[in-house]
């Protein structure tokens, strides 16, 4: 169920969604856990409209997923205190969708070649690929399919990019 902003005049656009999500380097990722709830931080990469992690073979957060595949993960863009004014000039972005495990290999070895590069863009795929021939194997990759996603600045943020007329 998509809900609707109450302050719209402070939401971003898809665009500035999809480059704060590009841009930064990690979120946190929330989980229904019986009656209750999980938020573990991760890093992660975009592309394709999904979101795609890695992690162990096992854990907390593979077991809920296994129970409930609907999540959602938030990441921050900026957090810029400004104490004067008891607030924070704020921009972030928070993705819903289902998670799932890849199981092929092809698609396996994309999305993790595309983390490395995401985390260690100087290397080459050669490095990358010699590193992950090694090292890769034990792990799993989540793929999390966006079915919408939201968000949202500081309304003195958005004056500001108003005022410039961007
Ligand atoms: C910036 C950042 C990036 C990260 N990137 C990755 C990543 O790409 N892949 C990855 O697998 N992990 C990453 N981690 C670690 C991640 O947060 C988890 O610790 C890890 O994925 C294990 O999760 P789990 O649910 O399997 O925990 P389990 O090992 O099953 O942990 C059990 C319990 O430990 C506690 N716990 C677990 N993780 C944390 C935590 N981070 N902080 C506080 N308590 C915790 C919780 O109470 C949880 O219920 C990252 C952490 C940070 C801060």
């Amino acid at each position: 169920m998509v809900h609707e902003m109450r302050r719209w005049k402070q939401r971003l656009e898809q665009t500035e969604c999809e480059a704060i999500l590009r841009q930064a380097t990690s979120g946190v990722l929330a989980l229904i856990d019986g009656e209750g709830t999980y938020a573990v931080p991760l890093s992660y990469v975009y592309q394709d409209h999904c979101l795609y992690f890695h992690c162990a073979k096992s854990g907390h957060k593979l077991e809920l997923l296994q129970e409930h595949p609907s999540v959602s993960f938030c990441v921050i863009d900026q957090d810029h205190v400004v104490p004067d004014e008891y607030t924070t000039y704020f921009r972030s972005v928070i993705v819903f969708g289902e998670m799932d495990v890849l199981k092929d290999k092809q698609e396996k070895e994309l999305a993790l070649s595309a983390l490395a590069h995401k985390y260690a863009p100087k290397h080459s795929m050669d490095q990358i690929h010699a590193y992950l021939s090694k090292h890769g194997e034990p792990c799993l990759i989540l793929r999390l399919r966006i079915s919408h996603m939201s968000g949202k600045e500081a309304k003195e943020l958005r004056e500001k990019q108003v005022e410039q007329g961007s």
